[in-house]
C-alpha cells in the first residue's frame, strides 16, 4: 500500500445469506482512497456501490468471502479464526443440549412425589444450569476478539469515517431538533468542549424554571397574564363565598365586568346563564388583538380562540370544587418535574455555540435559529448541510457520501458540492463519492473508479476515465449522458444513446465477462473467460480482453448504437422529439 492511501479495498467478495439462499452482491471489488483526494465511485444501480461503502465501515449485514479492507493500513475485516477454538466451540454448543435433553428430564423424575430422593433431582437441575453457565462463559471467551474489532470499528465509525446518506429526511430524527442530533453525535464521539456551567449550578437553575417560566409569562404578556389573574381571583372568590352570592347584583356586574358571568357559579340554579356569559370573553379576545396590534382580520381571527376559552372556563366552573382542586393537582404535579426536566436537558451554550459553529462552516443561512428546528422544518438542502454538518462535526478524516446529491434540484446540488470540496481543501477530508451522476463525478472528483455488477472495471484519474476511457462499459456511459444540442448536430440519431439491457442479477453465473451480454465487441474470449485489470497508460486499468478496440471513443460510440438497435434482450431506444 502506498504511504498516501487511506482507503484500500482489495478483492472484496461478499454475499447475503436470503431465503432464497445466497446472492452474490459483490464479485471482485478492489479500489483506493488518498489521503486529501476526491474519489468517485460510479455506475447504474445495483452495480454495488452502497454495498460496498456500508461494507467498508462495518455497516452492511452481508458475509464477507474474501478479501480485505485497510483504513491507514489497519484492517478492517475481521476474519475469525474458527479452527483455532474449533474444540471450545464445539464443547460450548453441545453443554447447552445435554442440559436440557439429558440432565434436566433425570432431575425432574427425581422431583416427582412418587421419587424418594428430591434433592438428587435438586442438584442434577443445578448441574445442567451451571453446565450452560460454563457453556456462555466458553463463547464468550471464544468471542473475546470479536468484541475488540467491535470496539474498534465503533471507534472508526464517526471518528475515523463519517458517512452522508442518500436520503436525508430518512437518516436524521424526526422527533430531536437539529442542535440535539449533532450535539449527540458529537458526545458519543467525546466532541464536546468544557461546559460553562456546572452540573450543580445547572440542576438549581433548572428546579428554579417553573418560577421563572412564570415570571417571564407575566412580564412579557401581562395582558393575558391579567385577564388569567382577574379570573383566578373571582373563581376563587366565588368558590369561598358559596351560593349566597348569587343573589347579589354587585357581585353580577363585577362578574360581567370581568367577562365571566359563568362565574355565576353556583351552577345549580343559573346555570343557563352561564354559557351566556361565557361569551362575553369574546370582545376581551378582540380588544386583546386590538390592543397588540393587527389587521380586522387577525382580530376575528382571535374570536374561536377566546370562545374556546370561554366554554373551558365555564366548564371549570360549572365542575364541583373538589374535582377542579384534583385536576389542577395533577396538572402541577406533572408539568411542574417535566419544566424541571426539559430545563435541565437544553443545551449548555458552549455546546450550543459549539452547534452553531459546524451549521456556520456548512454555510446555513442563520444557524441559530436552524439549530432549534426539527428535520420537517427545513428544505432537502438544508436537511443535506445538516447532514454534513453532523458527519463533519467529529472532523473525519473519510468522508463517504453516498449519492448526496441524488434527490436534489441542480441548484442545491451545485451548493453541495462546492460546499464538500470546500471542506476538502479546508480541512483535508478525503472523500469516496458514489453516485450514478458522471456530471457531479466531472465537478469534483480528483479519481474514479467505475463498478459494474458487483465488480471495479475500469479505475483512473479524472483525465483518464473521462478523457480517454478503455472499458466499454465506462464508454457506454458517457455516451448516454443527455447532451443538449441543435437538432442538426444529431447526425441522424433520432433516439437518445443507451447502453442496451439491463444489469445482470447478482446471482447469474459468468464464466467470462459479466458485461459480455451488452458489448458490442463480445466474443468468444469474453464469455469464457474473465477478464483481469490491466494497465493501459500509468495508474489506469481496464478489466477488458479487447482494450486495443477502444482507443477511439467515437468508434465505440457508434458500435453502441449500431449494437442497441439490433439488442434483442430488455432495453430498447427512448425516442427523441
Ligand atoms: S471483455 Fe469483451 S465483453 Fe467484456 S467489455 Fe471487454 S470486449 Fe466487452
Amino acid at each position: 500500500m502506498s504511504d498516501d492511501s487511506l482507503l484500500k479495498i482489495k478483492n472484496l467478495k461478499v454475499h447475503f445469506d436470503t431465503l432464497e439462499g445466497p446472492v452474490e452482491a459483490l464479485h471482485d471489488v478492489s479500489l483506493e482512497v488518498k489521503k486529501g483526494q476526491i474519489m468517485g465511485l460510479v455506475g447504474e444501480s445495483g452495480c454495488g456501490k452502497s454495498v460496498t461503502s456500508l461494507t467498508s465501515i462495518g455497516l452492511a449485514t452481508c458475509i464477507v468471502d474474501e478479501g480485505s479492507i485497510k483504513y491507514d493500513g489497519k484492517e478492517m475485516i475481521f476474519h475469525e479464526n474458527k479452527e483455532k477454538n474449533l474444540l471450545l466451540l464445539l464443547i460450548s454448543n453441545f453443554l447447552p443440549y445435554f442440559s436440557v435433553f439429558f440432565l434436566f428430564p433425570i432431575g425432574f423424575v427425581y422431583l416427582m412425589p412418587f421419587m424418594e430422593d428430591p434433592l438428587f433431582g435438586f442438584l442434577v437441575i443445578m448441574g445442567g444450569f451451571v453446565l450452560i453457565a460454563i457453556s456462555m462463559a466458553i463463547k464468550f471467551f471464544i468471542h473475546s476478539d470479536n468484541r475488540e474489532h467491535d470496539k474498534f470499528m465503533r471507534y472508526i465509525r464517526g471518528n475515523e469515517i463519517s458517512m452522508i446518506f442518500q436520503e436525508p429526511m430518512t437518516a436524521l430524527n424526526p422527533l430531536y431538533t437539529v442542535e440535539k442530533q449533532i450535539f449527540e453525535v458529537m458526545k458519543s464521539h467525546d466532541r464536546l468542549s468544557e461546559s460553562s456551567i456546572s452540573k450543580s449550578t445547572k440542576l438549581i437553575s433548572s428546579l428554579k424554571s417553573p418560577l421563572v417560566t412564570l415570571y417571564n409569562w407575566i412580564l412579557y404578556d401581562r395582558f393575558s397574564a391579567a385577564i388569567f389573574s382577574s379570573l383566578l381571583m373571582i373563581y376563587l372568590v366565588v368558590s369561598c363565598m358559596g351560593p349566597g352570592l348569587i343573589s347579589s347584583w354587585g357581585t353580577k356586574i363585577a362578574i360581567i365586568f370581568y367577562a365571566s358571568a359563568e362565574v355565576n357559579l353556583s351552577c345549580y340554579n343559573y346555570s343557563d346563564d352561564i354559557i351566556i356569559y361565557s361569551f362575553l370573553l369574546i370582545p376581551f379576545g378582540i380588544l386583546r388583538s386590538s390592543i397588540m396590534g393587527g389587521s380586522l382580520f387577525s382580530v376575528l381571527r382571535t374570536i374561536p380562540f377566546t370562545f374556546t376559552l370561554s366554554l373551558i372556563y365555564a366548564i371549570i366552573l360549572w365542575t364541583p370544587n373538589p374535582v377542579v382542586g384534583t385536576v389542577i393537582g395533577l396538572f402541577l404535579v406533572v408539568s411542574i418535574p417535566l419544566v424541571i426536566v426539559i430545563d435541565f436537558l437544553q443545551l449548555d451554550p458552549n455546546h450550543r455555540n459549539q452547534v452553531i459553529k459546524i451549521l456556520e462552516d456548512v454555510q446555513i443561512p442563520n444557524p441559530r435559529a436552524v439549530v432549534t428546528m426539527y428535520p420537517h422544518e427545513l428544505s432537502g438542502g438544508m436537511r443535506q448541510r445538516v447532514m454534513i454538518a453532523m458527519m463533519m462535526s467529529c472532523e473525519p478524516k473519510l468522508l463517504i457520501a453516498d449519492e448526496p446529491t441524488t434527490a436534489l434540484d441542480v441548484t442545491i446540488q451545485a451548493q453541495i458540492l462546492h460546499l464538500m470540496r470546500d471542506l476538502r481543501d479546508r480541512k483535508g477530508t478525503s472523500i469516496m463519492l458514489i453516485t450514478h451522476d458522471l456530471g457531479v463525478i466531472a465537478e469534483l472528483c480528483d479519481s474514479v473508479s467505475v463498478m459494474y455488477a458487483g465488480s471495479v472495471v475500469e479505475t483512473g484519474t479524472i483525465e483518464d476515465i473521462l478523457a480517454n476511457p478503455r472499458m466499454p462499459y465506462t464508454i457506454g456511459l458517457l455516451h448516454s449522458i443527455p447532451k443538449i444540442v441543435h437538432s442538426d448536430e444529431r447526425e441522424g440519431r433520432t433516439s437518445l444513446p443507451i447502453i442496451p439491457g439491463q444489469v445482470p442479477d447478482p446471482n447469474t453465473h459468468f464464466d467470462g465477462c459479466r458485461f459480455h451480454p451488452r458489448c458490442p465487441f463480445a466474443d468468444d474470449l469474453c464469455r469464457s473467460i474473465r477478464p483481469e485489470m490491466i494497465e493501459v497508460s500509468e495508474g489506469h486499468y481496464a478489466a477488458c480482453h479487447h482494450t486495443n478496440l477502444t482507443i477511439n471513443s467515437k468508434d465505440v460510440e457508434s458500435s453502441f448504437d449500431i449494437f442497441s438497435k439490433n439488442f434483442e434482450g430488455v432495453g430498447g431506444e427512448v425516442i427523441v422529439r
